[in-house]
């Protein structure tokens, strides 16, 4: 450090500003630290940052007064107007060069917008997804920097050292260009949603369908995370299951059964409905939380719409386990792939160079959906940037195609007991739809040109037939 200046400056201390200056002191970089209520700045020095290198400021102009040039500023604010409100306020103390970043949960196209207006005026901005809430903040998060490509060799070192590290590499890496940290951010939210929805699903069926206890499923849960299912919501859910109350019962079985959610699922839906990508799994997964949302609704129709008998499962029950683990894995497979699907839509649309073996690597450690799982997707963008899709990888065709007969039984079994698997069977549909050369939308466009003479396009050799024909529908 030169002088008395800091490395960095951090806007914003809630919970997740707090933490991120910790870790970043604990990894050698003097912050200084400023929030608009100012009296969280004395609280702040006097108490969680007492005795470290941590810094202060009271004002806008006093923190950039005590930066270290090129300035870097992280706001870890309220996503909305309270980002613009501050960088509308740091511009007149900023000079060429200066980097701001917005660590918060905003969404990308406000991050396009930001990082175009800031490099119009000689500024850089990065737009960083932060994930792994509180404690990833303050012992490593997952980071993924997207903005002016520029900013990322003044960013570097302290990104990279402050994230979480998995075998020795950062859980951190330039994504690409503007708004491109967020939008990933966005979708790791969403497939969270979506592991979490096959979780709960897988969860239902071994309850409902199989009859099983609580404690009886956490030890399934925990077997799994030791092999393909290896990963942090796994191994939450095991320990969930085991947890009992005062009482001896499962708190899950006292937990109301209405989902919420903040939004980012949601977005990453609407963005791929956008893009015209079939991103079917994350749709199904905040389409489910909103079902469970109509809790009274729900208590009404319980009482008038019947399902199927139940019948006692007379199949193997370890065979079925094992089938639902391959259920899990596969799904996943699916919803990872529909991810990447939906990047590629999105560097083409917004003229990203996305790095898609650093996005994998980034998710491996510091968030909640960090799995060895994503080491495998690391591995297949690594060898071939240009994938079009896993499912075309080696190692998740041979793993797919290993998973697909038990996958199908589960979702037939679950649809005979009556037991809903919205994630489950989207993601079977999916790859039936994306393995079949014909599929028939001949019929929908020849609705299409029925009742609104929309035209349709003649297969590629039947062209002459079609012409002797000659009629239109
Ligand atoms: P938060 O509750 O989202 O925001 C509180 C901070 O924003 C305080 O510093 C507050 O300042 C400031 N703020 C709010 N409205 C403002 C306004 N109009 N003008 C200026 N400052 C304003 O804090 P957080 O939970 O630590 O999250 C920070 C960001 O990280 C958010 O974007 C959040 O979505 C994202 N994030 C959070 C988590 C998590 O687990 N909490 C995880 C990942 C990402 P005052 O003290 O003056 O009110």
């Amino acid at each position: 450090m030169s002088g008395n200046l800091a490395d960095i400056g951090l806007i914003g201390l809630a919970v997740m500003g707090q933490n991120l200056i910790l870790n970043m002191n604990d990894k050698g970089f003097t912050v200084c630290a400023f929030n608009r209520t100012t009296s969280k700045v004395d609280h702040f020095l006097q108490n969680e940052a007492k005795g470290t290198k941590v810094i202060g400021a009271y004002s806008v102009e006093e923190l950039c007064a005590k930066l270290k040039k090129p300035r870097r500023i992280i706001l870890l604010v309220k996503a909305g107007s309270a980002v613009d409100d501050f960088i509308k306020a740091l511009i007149p103390h900023l000079e060429q060069g200066d980097i701001i970043i917005d660590g918060g949960n905003s969404h990308f196209p406000d991050s396009i917008r930001r990082a175009k207006e800031l490099e119009a005026k000689g500024l850089l901005f990065v737009g960083s997804g932060v994930s792994g809430g509180e404690e990833g903040a303050r012992y490593g998060p997952s980071l993924m920097p997207g903005g002016s490509p520029a900013a990322w060799p003044h960013i570097q070192e302290i990104f990279q050292k402050t994230a979480a590290q998995v075998n020795g590499e950062p859980c951190c890496d330039w994504v690409g260009e503007n708004g491109s940290g967020h939008y990933v951010k966005m979708v790791h939210n969403g497939i969270e949603y979506g592991d979490m929805q096959l979780i709960a699903e897988a969860y239902d069926i071994l309850k409902r369908g199989l009859g099983l206890e609580e404690s009886e499923i956490a030890d399934i849960f925990a077997r799994w995370n030791k092999g393909v299912l290896d990963s942090f919501l796994i191994e939450i859910t095991a320990n969930i299951l085991k947890f009992n109350d005062d009482d001896g019962q499962p708190i899950v079985t006292k937990i109301l059964d209405q989902a919420g959610q903040k939004g980012t699922g949601k977005w990453t839906a609407q963005a791929a409905l956008d893009a015209g990508m079939p991103v079917t799994l994350i749709g199904e997964a905040v389409f489910a939380r909103c079902l469970s949302a109509i809790k009274n609704e729900r208590t009404r129709a319980s009482k008038v719409l019947a399902g199927p008998q139940k019948e006692p499962f007379r199949g193997d029950k370890q065979q079925f386990i094992d089938d639902l683990e391959q259920a899990l894995y596969a799904s996943k497979i699916i919803s990872y792939t529909q991810g990447f699907i939906l990047f590629r839509q999105a560097a083409k649309e917004y003229g990203w160079n996305l790095n898609y073996a650093g996005i994998a690597r980034m998710w491996r450690g510091g968030c909640i959906i960090k799995s060895v799982f994503l080491g495998d997707i690391t591995n297949a963008y690594t060898k071939n940037h240009d994938l079009e899709s896993l499912l075309f990888d080696d190692f998740f065709l041979k793993a797919i195609h290993k998973a697909q007969p038990g996958w199908r039984r589960v979702c037939a079994q679950a649809t005979l007991w009556g037991v809903p698997i919205p994630a489950f069977s989207s993601a079977l549909s999916f790859f039936d739809g994306y393995r079949s050369e014909v599929v028939p939308a001949n019929l929908l466009q020849a609705q299409r040109d029925y009742f609104g003479a929309h035209t349709f396009r003649v297969l590629p050799g039947k062209e002459n037939e079609r012409l002797v024909a000659n009629e239109d529908i």
